[in-house]
């Protein structure tokens, strides 16, 4: 009796530890998740030594670095998931925010890339990420990829300098997980500062704060009086003396209390405010003197690890002050839900439009245009309802330019122009149906995220033009060949187990 109580007993405990456990762990997780960047190498830590003789004269240098980013989504084989361009662009913006006390700014090259591919997106090992970097990477870029890394329980990682996967003037990527890609987030920040050859705070010292070589000291003086023990910081756990010692290497909140000593019996006392720690994201706000320091001269000259990123002559991108002014629609205006045409003028500069439309606070579309309006059609927008929008004009350099006034409209009800259009409103639109020669056709309205097959019959029912690809926006651009005969044509569009046709007419 007495046996079996002990044994209820025993397992009752191991129950409530177990739920502690999973509970514990479940904090962890949805709050902050690791960043699966290992300690520095110890040829990157002879590098960051050869560094410090510069430190003092960093004031002094008080040029702008710009540095290309190449940002990849990747997405699943299928095109679902994963992050959105106007999504990506915040997290650059951010991320040049942090980094602008330095004097260091990122701009993109081009546009985001997109890669559909499942053993990349939901990634539970380093090896299919390894694959992906050495296939995608774009040359004398930092490349960034935004996938799920849920499932290796990361929020990014990256490779220090002259290490990973890629290549010549190519070593490298940062990998970020979605989840831990908001705007506001201080993961990318963090990585960055891997790429760029920083390593974590508590280097070589959380593994054992009383290690005679490799913990860093909390003392900064280089003369102290035996049995003392003198500074190490330049030679041990971060190689920076501007950084306190640290021996935290899992999450943390700030302030904490927590300290230990070390050999001299000094408290050790990390500073949450690094991002290279790993307090909380709303602890960090900075990279110390030292730390920038670093980052610039990694990219600063020909020879340096990095130095390939400023080979690329920068483009200069031109500043952009001011938002552009709307046309239509304006305080006021009602729209037609189905046929809404947003218009505004160009400002010098904008090489993109951002438009946010709203409905009351919530962001309901946010897109990207190359031109000077923004079509809504379908059902994008809903009848008889109070929305608001904004826009802004973007390019490279400049992703966090200043937005319009927020200005409200109202739509309509649905106004259809037939009775087929009605009886199928998910139909895309496609215009002109005569086209001239060198004229684009518009299709509207597609499915983003899936194969479409577009076909193009003369009047023989001959297929003379066709064209399969994996279709990534609502709206498509296309060109035929110039060399088609005039006369009335056939467009079948099939998607998603749909087909539509449309009668065309190609103008001599
Ligand atoms: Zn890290």
């Amino acid at each position: 009796m007495k046996s079996l109580l002990s044994f209820i007993r025993t397992v009752i405990r191991f129950s409530i530890l177990t739920a502690l456990a999973v509970l514990q762990n479940h904090v962890v997780s949805a709050q902050q998740l690791d960043c699966g960047t290992g300690p520095a190498p110890a040829s990157h830590l002879s590098y960051l030594e050869s560094l410090v003789p510069f430190y003092p004269a960093q004031t002094e240098d008080t040029n702008w670095i710009h540095l290309p980013v190449t940002a990849h989504a990747v997405r699943s084989s299928s095109g679902f998931g994963g992050m959105t361009e106007t999504a990506i662009y915040a997290t650059i913006c951010n991320l040049n925010e942090r980094f602008a006390s330095g004097r260091i700014s990122f701009y993109l090259s081009e546009r985001v890339r997109f890669i559909n591919n499942t053993a990349y997106y939901g990634a539970t090992s380093y090896g299919p990420l390894g694959t992906m970097i050495d296939q995608e990477n774009i040359a004398r870029t930092i490349n960034i990829y935004y996938t799920d890394l849920s499932g290796m329980g990361l929020c990014g990682f990256a490779y220090y300098p002259l290490s990973g996967p890629g290549g010549f003037q190519n070593d490298g990527a940062i990998v970020m997980s979605f989840g831990c890609s908001q705007p506001t987030g201080t993961t990318l920040a963090h990585e960055m500062g891997h790429y760029l050859s920083l390593p974590h705070t508590f280097n070589q010292t959380s593994s054992n704060p009383l290690d005679p070589n490799d913990a860093e000291r909390v003392t900064r003086n280089f003369n102290e009086i035996a049995p003392r023990l003198s500074a190490n910081c330049f030679t041990a756990g971060d190689r920076f003396c501007d950084t306190p010692s640290d021996f935290i290497a899992g999450r943390w909140s700030c302030p904490s209390s927590r300290t230990t000593l070390d050999l001299n019996n000094d408290a050790m006392k990390p500073d949450s405010s690094f991002y290279m720690s790993y307090s909380y994201d709303n602890c960090m706000s900075r990279f110390s003197e030292q730390q920038m320091t670093a980052m610039r001269a990694t990219v600063n000259s020909t020879n340096a690890p990095r130095g390939y990123l400023t080979l690329n002559p920068y483009p200069n991108f031109p500043a952009i002050t001011t938002y552009p002014a709307k046309f239509f629609p304006q305080i006021t205006d009602t729209v037609v839900p189905n046929n809404a045409l947003f218009r505004w003028a160009p400002i010098n500069g904008a090489s993109l439009y951002q438009i946010k439309i709203f409905q009351f606070n919530v962001n309901v579309f946010d897109t990207l245009v190359e031109d000077t309006f923004y079509h809504a059609l379908g059902n994008r927008l809903r009848g008889m309802r109070q929305y608001s929008w904004i826009v802004r004009g973007i390019n490279g350099g400049n992703l966090c330019t200043p937005f319009s006034p927020r200005d409200s409209f109202s739509t309509s009800t649905y106004v259809f122009a037939g009775i087929n259009d009605a009886l199928s409103a998910k139909k895309p639109l496609v215009y002109p149906t005569a086209l001239g020669t060198g004229d684009l056709l518009t299709l509207e309205g597609l499915q983003a995220g899936s194969p479409i097959v577009l076909t193009l019959r003369d009047p023989l029912g001959r297929a003379v033009w066709t064209l399969q690809e994996f279709n990534e926006d609502e709206g498509r651009l296309l060109a035929f060949p110039g060399d088609l005969p005039f006369g009335h044509y056939l467009l079948t569009c099939s998607q998603s187990g749909r087909g539509f046709t449309y009668r065309l007419f190609l103008k001599p």
